[in-house]
């Protein structure tokens, strides 16, 4: 899933500064996966800003609306109703959802009340692991199903850096084990230990964040 942390209160509250009624819009989709944007969120949310505006003695009303999905337009088409009784929107979507309301509104001030940060994991209660960094090159078949671009701290994709502490654990994060760790033992446990003496390529960054803004067409999809 899209993992996002909701913004410290304080960073929201100076944003939606100045505004007389915001619109707080939750997605129901990987940010609620994630516990940061979803309708239970929300509606943790607007009293707590309703609480503190009243506090600051500032006149904002909050009104909310959770989406299915921010990132699909048939879903935000439901907020073009409200649109006329509010004067900015605060989302709780990913940066995706962020950016399609700002497409579909682009009179209207959209805020994010999240910050975005990965492609993420459920490794379990109130623990996500970050497992891939959309490279646009998926190499996960040369390191046997262990990504270094998103797990090792250096995205060494040759190898080891060498300082992987005794445990195993990498030596930037001692609550992380060394990507290269995983990926000898892997290709020991396939017993293809040998495919790691492959010097790879430099990967092809081309189709990254690095190649410029990503544009995909499939043809057979379009009407
Ligand atoms: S190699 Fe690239 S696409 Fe594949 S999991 Fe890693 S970051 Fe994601
Ligand atoms: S210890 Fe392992 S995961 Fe950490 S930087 Fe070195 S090779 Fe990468």
């Amino acid at each position: 899933m899209i993992f996002a942390e909701r913004k410290p209160i304080e960073e929201i509250l100076a944003m939606i500064r100045g505004h007389k009624r915001v619109l707080l819009v939750g997605c129901a989709t990987c940010v609620a996966e994630c516990a940061a944007g979803g309708e239970e969120e929300v509606e943790t949310l607007a009293p707590l800003l309703r609480m503190a505006l009243e506090k600051e003695g500032r006149k904002v009303e909050i009104v909310t609306k959770t989406l299915e999905r921010q990132c699909e337009w048939e879903f935000v088409e439901e907020l073009n109703k409200l649109l006329p009784e509010v004067d900015a929107m605060l989302s709780l979507g990913c940066g995706i959802g962020v950016q399609a309301l700002a497409e579909r509104f682009p009179g209207t001030r959209i805020y994010p009340g999240v910050n975005t940060s990965t492609l993420a994991l459920r490794a379990e209660a109130g623990l996500w692991v970050s497992r891939c960094a959309a490279c646009g090159d998926c190499t996960l078949d040369e390191t046997f199903g262990v990504c270094p671009v998103a797990r090792c701290a250096k995205g060494l994709m040759n190898g080891p850096c060498g300082g992987t502490r005794p445990d195993g654990k990498c030596e930037l994060d001692e609550g992380s084990d060394c990507a290269w760790k995983l990926i000898v033992e892997r290709a020991e446990a396939a017993n293809a230990l040998d495919e790691l003496k492959k010097v790879r390529k430099p990967k092809d960054w081309s189709n990254s964040r690095h190649g410029g803004p990503k544009r995909v067409v499939r043809e057979d999809l379009r009407t």
